[in-house]
């Protein structure tokens, strides 16, 4: 690991700088990993008056209501029983408790709605959600910055919601954010999360360093602050050995890597695997937003030299094949014979790969 902490603060700075006109974030991770709080971050620093090298102040007129999710270009969508009359108060009570709770629980949702509102029915974000978002967004902002669009449990959006969302993050509007969070990345759609950044929430996160008022300097003395999935210098580099004997045939090169799969533990090569589909999910966005911020945060030449031979269905392919391999893996399968077989499915994919 070279210096992560620092790697995936500028990744998330990166996501937010200045001059970016939107982007399409994810904030995953596990049930009492605190991604909110982590996205409410990014959403002050998009949107602070007087930021501390790209540190949000706390303080000013923007921290202050973003603080509190009270803003009228923050665009909040949440899990809601299907009952039209209670979604403004429901929206209210929200922001009234996880501003208590940052790491509101689905369940802990579920029993405010219940005591509050009187109602146990299923909790959805249902498409008229994302028609109302559809309305907002061609409408020019109040007054921040960057509009951000907040979806809470993403993980609960129905089909038809799925699918809206997608049109709208295939043509992002200018000055328009998008911010998922979710417990489990692999219940949205496979379009959906290729379409978006990723950023995986760790559970143990220093509190103290997401405190909104903290000062920049405590920042730079936090570690870990953020963990993208799983950056190092040696994965990537197995991982363009990988590609590099796919593409060209070279058994050699695949004879080594597999030897080395042998010595890894299970979860080793799993780690590994899910490196790889993070990273062909990573080449699908570059070439769909030809985003600089890619080139900032991992091999750059690299990225842009694979991406240039490659069409995107192509791409598709690879990172379709290769997260199906890390569900069989998750399920036990042998990893070798996985490994061997999947590279020679890539021979016939790279094959195919027409520009
Ligand atoms: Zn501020």
């Amino acid at each position: 690991m070279n210096n992560n902490s620092q790697i995936i603060k500028n990744y998330v700075r990166n996501i937010v700088k200045k001059n970016n006109k939107s982007g399409s974030v994810l904030f995953h991770g596990l049930s009492n990993a605190p991604k909110l709080s982590v996205a409410q971050r990014a959403i002050l620093m998009l949107n602070c008056y007087d930021l501390v090298e790209l540190d949000p102040c706390g303080k000013c007129n923007a921290c202050e209501r973003l603080k509190t999710f009270n803003h009228p270009d923050l665009h909040i969508v949440l899990p809601l029983p299907n009952e039209k009359k209670i979604e403004l108060e429901a929206i209210r009570l929200w922001k009234q408790n996880v501003v208590k709770n940052n790491n509101l629980s689905l369940t802990g949702w579920k029993k405010i709605i219940a005591s509050n509102l009187g109602t146990e029915k299923e909790l959805i974000i249902r498409s008229e959600a994302i028609t109302k978002i559809n309305s907002v967004i061609k409408l020019r902002n109040f007054e921040a910055k960057k509009r951000v669009i907040l979806i809470w449990h993403a993980e609960k959006l129905n089909s038809v919601a799925s699918n809206k969302l997608l049109k709208m993050l295939e043509e992002p509007p200018d000055e328009t954010y998008f911010f998922l969070v979710a417990n489990n990345k692999d219940e949205l759609l496979e379009t959906i999360k290729s379409r978006l950044e990723r950023i995986y929430v760790p559970e143990k996160l220093c509190s103290t360093t997401l405190t909104l008022a903290t000062k920049a300097k405590n920042m730079e003395n936090s570690k870990n602050v953020f963990m993208f999935d799983d950056i190092n210098d040696e994965s990537l580099n197995k991982f363009k050995k990988w590609m590099r004997a796919c593409h060209s045939k070279n058994i050699v090169d695949l004879f080594d890597l597999n030897l080395e799969i042998s010595k890894n533990t299970k979860n080793g090569h799993k780690n590994f695997m899910s490196f790889c589909s993070e990273m062909l999910s990573f080449c699908v966005r570059y070439i769909i937003y030809k985003k600089e911020t890619v080139e900032r945060v991992i091999d750059g030449g690299f990225v842009n030299k694979f991406c240039k031979h490659l069409s995107l269905e192509t791409l598709f392919k690879l990172l379709k094949k290769t997260e199906r391999a890390v569900y069989l893996l998750e399920r036990n399968a042998n990893a070798k014979i996985l490994f061997l077989s999947l590279s020679i499915e890539f021979f016939k994919i790279f094959d195919e790969n027409k520009l």
